[in-house]
C-alpha cells in the first residue's frame, strides 16, 4: 500500500533566481549590467537604468537561493535539486519549474547543453539520480515510466506521439486523481532510454512547430517521471513518486509586440496559466499546511499538476533573469513574480 509521507513544511515551496550572464551581443552592444547576486544571502538588487542615478535607484529581493552569472549547473543541481529528486525516490511527489522572459535561460537550466556533458541541466542530471539510486537498492524493486507533453493555448498535446495534431483531454477519479487521458508512457530502464525519450520528444515538438523558437516561448513543455517502488518480485507497490519537470512559457508581455486576433487570444492564454501558477503557489505558501483553498482549477497547466503541488509534495520554481539594461522591466516583474510566489 501506499504510504504517505509528510514533507518538512518549511521545505515544501522553494523559490530560487537565476541571473545568466551578459552574453556577446548584449556586450557588443554596450549594454549594461542592471543587476547585482548575493548568494552567500540570497538577496538580489536590481537598479534602474533609467533613473538619473541607476545605483541609488535599486530594488533589492530575497530568495530561498540566488544563483548569479558564474553560478555552474551543479550548484543548482546540487544545492537545490538534488534532495526534492531524492524525496521522490521515497514515494513523494515533486515538481520543478523553469519560469522567465524568453532568453534568460529556462530551457539551459532545465535541460544544459546537449554536446557538453559539463553543463547539463536539471532534467539529464536527474536521470541520472534516479538510475544511479536505482542501481544501489537491493531490496526494492523500481518501474520508472515517462510521458512528456505540451500544453499549447490551453491544449494538450502528447510529445511522444508522432501524431501531433491530436488533442487530449483532461479528466478526474478518486482513484488516480487528474490525469490526461491516452497520453502515451513508456517504461525506461536506464538513463540511455529515458534519454532518448527526451530527445523523441524534443523532436516531435519541432516537428509540430513551424517556426520553432516562437512556439517554444509560447507553449509549456511538461517532462513526467513516474517510479514505482515495490517489493522483491514486484507484487505489491509500495510507493509511488512523481517527478514533474517544467519548462514553462515566456513570461514576457506579449501585449507589446502588437498581438493581435490569434497571436492574442494565444498571449492571454499564455499568461493565464503563468498568472494560474503563480496564485497556486502563493496560495500555498501562505496557507503552509492549513487545508487552503488553492486555485488548481484555473488553469490546464495547474489541474495536471494537481496532485503534485501541494499536500506532501515539493515545489522548485526557478525564476530566470536576464542582466541587461533593456531586460530591466521584464526582470523586474519577474523578481516581483518570484517574490509573490514565496
Ligand atoms: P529560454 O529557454 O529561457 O528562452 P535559453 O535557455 O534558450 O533561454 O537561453 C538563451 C541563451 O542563453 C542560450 O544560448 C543559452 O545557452 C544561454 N544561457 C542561458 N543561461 C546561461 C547561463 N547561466 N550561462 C551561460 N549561458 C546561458
Ligand atoms: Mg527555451
Amino acid at each position: 500500500k501506499f504510504v504517505p509521507r509528510r514533507a518538512h513544511k518549511n521545505e515544501a515551496v522553494q523559490v530560487v533566481v537565476r541571473c545568466r550572464p551578459l552574453n556577446d551581443k548584449e556586450i557588443a552592444a554596450g549594454y549594461s549590467c542592471v543587476v547585482e547576486c548575493f548568494p552567500s544571502r540570497g538577496a538580489i538588487d536590481i537598479f534602474n537604468p533609467n533613473a538619473k542615478d541607476p545605483r541609488e535607484n535599486k530594488k533589492s529581493f530575497t530568495y530561498d537561493a540566488v544563483y548569479g552569472w558564474n553560478s555552474t549547473q551543479d550548484d543548482i543541481y546540487e544545492e537545490t535539486v538534488r534532495s526534492l529528486v531524492s524525496s521522490v525516490l521515497d514515494g513523494f511527489n515533486g515538481t520543478i519549474f523553469a519560469y522567465g522572459q524568453t532568453g534568460t535561460g529556462k530551457t539551459y537550466t532545465m535541460e544544459g547543453c546537449r554536446t557538453d556533458p559539463s553543463q547539463k541541466g536539471i532534467i539529464p542530471k536527474s536521470f541520472e539520480q534516479i538510475f544511479s539510486h536505482i542501481s544501489r537498492s537491493s531490496n526494492v524493486q523500481y518501474l520508472v515510466r515517462t510521458s512528456y507533453l505540451e500544453i499549447y493555448q490551453e491544449e494538450i498535446r502528447d510529445l511522444l506521439n508522432k501524431d501531433q495534431t491530436k488533442k487530449y483531454e483532461l479528466r478526474e477519479n478518486s482513484d488516480v486523481g487528474v490525469y490526461v487521458k491516452d497520453i502515451s508512457s513508456f517504461v525506461c530502464k536506464s538513463v540511455k532510454e529515458i534519454d532518448q525519450v527526451m530527445y523523441i520528444g524534443n523532436q516531435n515538438r519541432k516537428i509540430g512547430a513551424t517556426n520553432m523558437n516562437e512556439h517554444s516561448s509560447r507553449s509549456h513543455a511538461i517532462f513526467m517521471i513516474t517510479i514505482e517502488m515495490s517489493g522483491i518480485g514486484g507484487k505489491k507497490v509500495i510507493r509511488v513518486g512523481k517527478l514533474n519537470l517544467v519548462d514553462l512559457a515566456g513570461s514576457e508581455r506579449q501585449s507589446k509586440t502588437g498581438a493581435t486576433g490569434e497571436r492574442l487570444k494565444e498571449a492571454s492564454k499564455i499568461n493565464l496559466s503563468l498568472s494560474a501558477l503563480g496564485n497556486v503557489i502563493s496560495a500555498l505558501v501562505i496557507s503552509s499546511g492549513k487545508a487552503p483553498h488553492v486555485p488548481y482549477r484555473d488553469s490546464k497547466l495547474t489541474r495536471i499538476l494537481q496532485d503534485s503541488l501541494g499536500g506532501n509534495s515539493k515545489t522548485i520554481m526557478v525564476a530566470n533573469i536576464g542582466p541587461a539594461s533593456y531586460n530591466y522591466d521584464e526582470s523586474l516583474t519577474t523578481l516581483r513574480y518570484a517574490n509573490r510566489a514565496k
